[in-house]
């Protein structure tokens, strides 16, 4: 049955007067790295909606980067970070103990895939994930060189950066990077260089490690780990074949080499489980997450196994990472996602598929979609025939929908990536597929 929602309403063409004042101050005075997808100029959330200062009433279905899992202020995570607030902001976790602080870093270590024994490090953000794991897998291994993928992203400090390959401009003028680090194809299977055009995925990206950079570019024996998203992010919403990441594994494995799963935006129910991990079976010896950790606090954490936890006390640590409001916040979050909205995630992901797929039927312009859980990508295309990238079509559907009421963002050279807070339901999630319909017929 269908209720009526306030939302998605626009009552002024956005920006509003009181959005383009903000627009404006901001223009002046924030430094200019930043890329703004459009002017939205949020002033509260709740649930899936979000408004903005002049009263327009958008849907969300990029929860800000895959951050806010529970929606916009869900009174659980809200009353927790209250009651933690008033307790105290702050102690450093490096340094002194709090029960947050050993519940989240008990509970995250219970929770990652696998077996063996886990010990976690608390961290601000992503980016801060990633460079734990580059230190630690350095120190427990004593080798140097590191494997990422082309389109992944792994933050944007100095060493994550690095790692990333997404975006040139994320490198460009800020060399030397770290170095010894060695990007190879992913499993891109829609424009795989290897098996694009076959019926089945033939693990050429994973053959070429050993037939090409192994045996002329980098003795494996000096490979400290392989990172890998199990589902790319940034780079546009890619799904690797299915044994794809245990052959990655058996790979590592053979050389003595760390896996490490980032996490960051595929884990924590988004997939329909905990971490995306978890559909292929696969045990990283480090997994990171972020992102909707904290509903939109700032947590990040490093899970490694506790064998190769080697480094000693000292080493590594952070001021503010693990902050106990937090903390707070991240054990509300999975609370919630554990008893509800991964399996809402799960179901809602099925149904969000199959609309992609309807839409695909319908509009030629969408030359692939693939999804998992609450974590769904179009990837648009000029032509079907030879998949030419459609870049500026993927740009003018978000305006187009932002100006209608939903949010969107998007991922890599030309995929939409829909990826709404947890809490989403049937209603809402139709709402968004029907106005990316009719964007969609007033674009073509
Ligand atoms: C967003 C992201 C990061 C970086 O996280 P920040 O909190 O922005 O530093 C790292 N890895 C992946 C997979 C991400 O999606």
């Amino acid at each position: 049955m269908k209720t009526v929602r306030d939302y998605p309403s626009i009552v002024i063409p956005p920006p509003g007067p009181k959005a383009q004042a903000v627009v404006r101050q901001d223009a002046q005075w924030t430094s200019t790295c930043y890329t703004k997808e459009y002017p939205l100029v949020v002033s509260r959330g709740s649930g899936v909606m979000v408004e903005d200062v002049d009263g327009n009433r958008y849907l969300d279905f990029m929860a800000g980067i895959a951050v806010s899992s529970t929606g916009y202020g869900h009174p659980k995570v809200v009353a927790a970070v209250k009651k933690a607030a008033e307790r105290f902001l702050h102690i450093c976790g490096s340094d002194f103990y709090y029960e947050g602080m050993a519940a989240l870093c008990e509970r995250l270590a219970r929770l990652a895939p696998g077996s063996s024994k886990k010990r976690v490090f608390l961290t601000n953000s992503g980016t801060e994930a990633t460079e734990a794991a580059i230190k630690l897998v350095r120190h427990a291994t004593g080798r140097t060189a590191i494997i990422a993928f082309r389109g992944a992203f792994h933050g944007r400090t100095t060493g994550a950066v690095s790692l990333t390959s997404s975006k040139s401009r994320q490198h460009a003028g800020f060399g030397p990077l770290l170095p010894d680090v060695h990007h190879v194809p992913f499993a891109y299977r829609y424009r795989c260089a290897f098996c694009a055009r076959e019926p089945a995925c033939n693990r050429g990206c994973i053959d070429v490690i050993e037939r090409d950079l192994f045996a002329r570019h980098l003795d494996p024996h000096d490979v400290a780990a392989v990172f890998v998203e199990p589902i790319q992010g940034e780079g546009g919403y890619i799904i690797p074949p299915p044994g794809y990441l245990a052959d990655l594994r058996a790979l590592c494995d053979r050389y003595g080499i760390l896996l490490v799963a980032d996490e960051v935006q595929s884990g924590i129910g988004r997939t329909g489980r905990m971490f995306a991990c978890e559909h292929e079976g696969l045990e990283p010896d480090i997994l990171l997450t972020a992102k909707g950790l904290g509903s939109g606090m700032p947590i990040g954490a490093m899970v490694a196994k506790e064998s190769i936890t080697s480094w000693e006390a000292g080493s590594h640590g952070s001021t503010f990472g693990g902050n106990p409001v937090c903390c707070a916040a991240a054990l509300a979050t999975l609370d919630l996602v554990e008893n509800g909205l991964m399996a809402n995630a799960a179901q809602m992901g099925e149904r969000l598929l199959a609309g992609a797929c309807r839409l695909m039927t319908e509009h030629p312009l969408i030359g692939d979609v693939r999804g998992r859980g609450l974590m769904v990508g179009l990837e648009f295309v000029k032509n079907r025939d030879t998949r030419e990238p459609a870049p500026e079509i993927v740009r003018s559907l978000i305006q187009q929908a932002f100006r209608r009421g939903l949010l969107l963002l998007g991922a890599g050279q030309s995929t939409l990536r829909l990826a709404p807070p947890l809490v989403i339901d049937e209603q809402d999630l139709d709402t968004a597929l029907e106005l990316i319909d009719s964007c969609l017929d007033e674009l073509a």
